[in-house]
């Protein structure tokens, strides 16, 4: 069987800045999101990764970024969390979008009350989004599907944001794309060409970024993608963190599987 031609693009801590998804791409997806965790020796390479490369290192992510600390501790990153909602930048300045007082209240009461008829989903609140979980009741996609829309509807303020096993109401104008766009404006990473890894349709917007600055954008699992690269899984992104690692300041040609 022939196998395409793969450039190999040679990623090296000294050119580049690093973005990374955080579910389904540094940590394994669990049947709950609180059952979530990055496996220890993840975060030291992260940690040796971050110093390799000047810190120009960010976790891009739908989680508020309390939780981004809890998981990555003890180490406190650059982040951007609720898809751009949230965003500290590399001096440690939070930048945050949030709702007014009234739709935030008005949003979480109804989700409760139409999701507490639908056993086995699970309300999320993140302050200016919500997540509406039905990774242990698909049955209720389409109900889980059709309350969002309604929602979106009836509150301007709030776009759609669809994941696996879960929809997003998120605010109007954030996505992860702008949030690594404002990375990329700050000195630290200025001037590097930025890989960004990812899993899910919330990272396409932040692909598309990577692709218009020239830089590496890597889907890892199955799907559409505007990315020009692939991972198989979680344990592949680890692997591949290992190697950047353990050849720190030396050349390191990316492993994944060219897309096209
Ligand atoms: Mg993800």
């Amino acid at each position: 069987m022939n196998h395409p031609a793969v450039i190999a693009p040679v990623v090296t801590l000294d050119n580049h800045a690093f973005f990374f998804d955080v579910d389904g791409t540094l940590a394994a997806i669990q049947s709950r999101p609180d059952e979530v965790f990055i496996p220890s020796s993840v975060i030291t390479c992260l940690q040796k990764l971050s110093v390799g490369c000047g810190n120009a290192l960010a976790l891009v992510s739908g989680r508020p970024l309390s939780e981004l600390d809890a998981l990555t501790a003890p180490l406190r990153l650059p982040l951007a969390g609720v898809h751009g909602a949230e965003r500290r930048d590399v001096a440690g300045k939070v930048h945050c979008i949030s709702l007014p007082d009234e739709v935030s209240k008005s949003v979480l009461q109804q989700l409760r009350q139409v999701l507490a008829t639908l056993p086995g989903t699970l309300l999320e609140s993140k302050g200016m989004a919500f997540a509406l979980h039905f990774r242990n009741a698909p049955e209720y996609a389409d109900e889980v599907q059709d309350l969002a829309e309604k929602m979106v509807m009836q509150f301007p303020q709030l776009v759609l944001q669809p994941g696996k096993c879960v929809v997003e109401l998120k605010p109007k104008g954030v996505d992860k794309g702008l949030a690594l766009h404002q990375f990329m404006q700050e000195a630290l990473f200025s001037g590097r060409i930025p890989v960004f890894v990812g899993d899910d349709v919330t990272d396409e917007t932040g692909f598309g970024v990577v692709n218009a600055l020239g830089g590496v954008a890597i889907k890892v699992g199955q799907g559409q993608t505007q990315a020009s690269f692939r991972m198989d899984n979680v344990e592949e992104v680890h692997r591949w963190l290992e190697k950047l690692t353990s050849q720190l300041h030396q050349d390191t040609t990316f492993i994944g599987k060219e897309l096209r």
